[in-house]
Parts: C-alpha cells; structure tokens; sequence
C-alpha cells in the first residue's frame, strides 16, 4: 500500500488543472468520476472552487449507431479546430459501461490522430450504477476540462432513447450523425432523437455511398420539417457529409457557429445554461432522494408487496405512494 501516491488536496488539484498540467487533470477527472462518499464530497468541493472558470466552452453532443463515423469525425473535427487554435476535450455518454464497467465510446484507440495532440484530451464514458449517473459524472468532467482551458468540448454517446436526451441536456447543440441505406434514419425518428437534433449530418456521403447519403437526406429534411426542433427560429439543417475525405465538415462547422450566433444574440444560450444547471440540479435531488427512499428501512418491508398489488391492479397507485411516502416520512402530506 506504501506505493500509493498521496492524495493532492483539492487547492493542488484545481490549481493543476487551471495550469493545465494533464496528470493533475488526469487525477482531478478520476475523482470526479469516482463513486465513494468521500470522493463524492472532495469532487464537489473541487468543483466549486473550479466553477468560476467554467463555461467559456462550446458544448456539441454527437449521437449515431455505431458504425456512424462518430469517431472518424470527432478526429476529423477535433484536428480542424486544433488547426483553428482550439483545444478539443472529447467525453462520452455510454449506458452499456453501466453493465460492463468499460466503454466503447472515448476510446483512444479509436481517434490516434487525435489522441496524439496536446491540444487534445479524450476521456472514456464513466461507469456508474445508472444513466443518471453516467450522465452527471460526464457534465462534471466536463466542467473540470472548461477549467483546463478545452474552449471545445464533444460529448459523444451512442444508442437508442434515454442517453441522447441526458447528452442533450448538458450541450449547446446536439448533431446527429446518420448515414444512408441501413434503416436508421426511421429508427432516428422513431425514437425521437430527431427532435433532439440542432444538426443532421448524413455522414458516407462519398464514392458509391454519395447517392444513398443523399436519398437518405432528402429522407429526413422531409420528416423534419414535420416537427419542431429544441430551439425556436432554428431550422435544423441537413448536411451530407464524409468524415473519411473531409467533404462538408466546414459547412457543419459554419451550421453550428451560425447556432451559437443565433443563441449567444438574444441571451438564449444562458438562459439554456441556466436550465440545463437546474435539470442537473434536480436530476441529482431525484436520483438521491429515489436512493433514500429505496434504502429507508420501514419502506423496503412494504415496497415489494404494495409495488406487487399495484402491478396486479389490486392496489391503486395512489394509495400505494401514499402508504410508502408516510413510512418514509410521517409528515409527508
Ligand atoms: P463509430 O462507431 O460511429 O465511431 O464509427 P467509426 O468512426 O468507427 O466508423 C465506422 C466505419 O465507417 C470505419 O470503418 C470508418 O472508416 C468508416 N467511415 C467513417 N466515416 C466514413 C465516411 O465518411 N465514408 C466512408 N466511406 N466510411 C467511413
């Protein structure tokens, strides 16, 4: 045990981490991700002390099956804006590291070009006991590369439902990356992460993909233009893309600057912040009080018998909440 290096305080680590120094910032993120009690209370302190130099970044989620070109165009973007003087922090949203303990998405391996580059930082999903959980260690570490100076930060998550709309809740613009030919741009639809969408990028779109990448576009344009998007007055674009040769990438580019302009004109952005601040606030009262609630003594002897009733439709709900809210708290009214 005497090999283990000791602890840096706090004061150590967010002064690391404002200068920059990628091994503070390596140890400053694992305690953020960390999932002891007495992490939890050194991470939140940690991140107070950093907060004042938080949210000078550009906040993109990325979404799409696997296989999309996610990686291949997080790299490709992630070098141009490099090239643009930026630094390029690259996190993931993964709910299947909540089973596996490990990660596809953030995967080094997956981006070496970019991996590479000091100007660069790429973290794996956190695992966690929930979504909830992944969701709110990654919008942290995300805060803790704002302190670090990443002026650009690419959440990248994968799947069907829920993890799109927890990326979603923690960016400034959400992209959707599709591609032509395999069906997914209905699934896209059908789960509603279409709706999510600041952006659409059809990616492929190159050789014998160029037709399908656009009949797939023309596919989506049209079952936009059925809803509404998250933001009023921006009319989500549809982009055919190659991340593989480069052809489009600065037309996505400039569609997600003239967002940002669009939201940074009438104050929308910080009022989206602030909200996006209040989701996180609640998303954590919910997910602690639910762990209370769960592992209050006199409430799990009834939990399972009152939750059994209300599937046999024996007990109604109603009653059911109330009897269980009054074992947990008498006042509760
Ligand atoms: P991810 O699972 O969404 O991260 O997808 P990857 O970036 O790993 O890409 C999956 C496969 O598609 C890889 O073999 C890539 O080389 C390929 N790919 C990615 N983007 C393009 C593209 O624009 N055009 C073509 N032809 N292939 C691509």
């Amino acid at each position: 045990m005497s090999t283990r290096r000791a602890l840096p305080s706090v004061d150590e680590l967010a002064a690391g981490v404002r200068a920059g120094d990628r091994g503070l910032l390596a140890r400053a993120i694992t305690l953020v991700e960390g999932r002891r009690a007495d992490q939890r209370a050194r991470a939140q302190a940690l991140l107070e002390e950093l907060l004042p130099d938080t949210g000078r970044a550009r906040r993109i989620g990325i979404t799409g099956v696997p296989g999309a070109g996610k990686s291949t165009l997080i790299e490709a973007l992630g070098l141009a804006r490099i090239e643009a003087g930026s630094r390029v922090a690259v996190l993931a949203v993964d709910p299947s590291s909540t089973l596996s303990g490990g990660s596809i998405l953030g995967d080094k391996s997956r981006m070496n070009a970019l991996a590479q580059r000091t100007e660069a930082f790429i973290r794996p999903s956190p695992s966690a006991a929930s979504l909830g959980g992944v969701a709110r260690r990654t919008r942290e570490v995300m805060l803790v590369c704002e302190a670090a100076g990443f002026d650009l930060v690419l959440v990248e998550t994968v799947g069907v439902g829920q993890s799109e709309s927890a990326v979603a809740d923690m960016v400034d613009a959400f992209v959707l990356l599709s591609v032509g030919g395999t069906g997914d741009e209905l699934q896209g639809i059908k789960k509603g992460v279409l709706e999510l969408a600041d952006v659409v990028a059809v990616n492929k779109a190159d050789g014998d993909g160029q037709e399908r990448a656009e009949l797939a576009a023309r596919q989506l344009q049209s079952a936009l233009s059925l809803g509404r998007g998250r933001h009023a007055g921006w009319r989500t674009p549809v982009r055919t893309i190659s991340a593989l040769t480069g052809t489009g990438l600065e037309d996505l580019w400039s569609d997600l600057d003239e967002l940002w302009s669009t939201l940074e004109a009438d104050g929308r952005l910080a009022a989206l912040r602030r909200e996006q601040r209040a989701l996180a606030l609640w998303g954590l009262l919910r997910e602690r009080l639910e762990d209370h609630f769960r592992g209050h003594a006199a409430v799990r002897g009834r939990l399972a018998d009152l939750e059994a009733g209300v599937l046999d439709g024996t007990v109604a709900p109603g009653r059911a909440a109330e009897e269980l809210l009054r074992l947990w708290s008498p006042d509760a009214d």
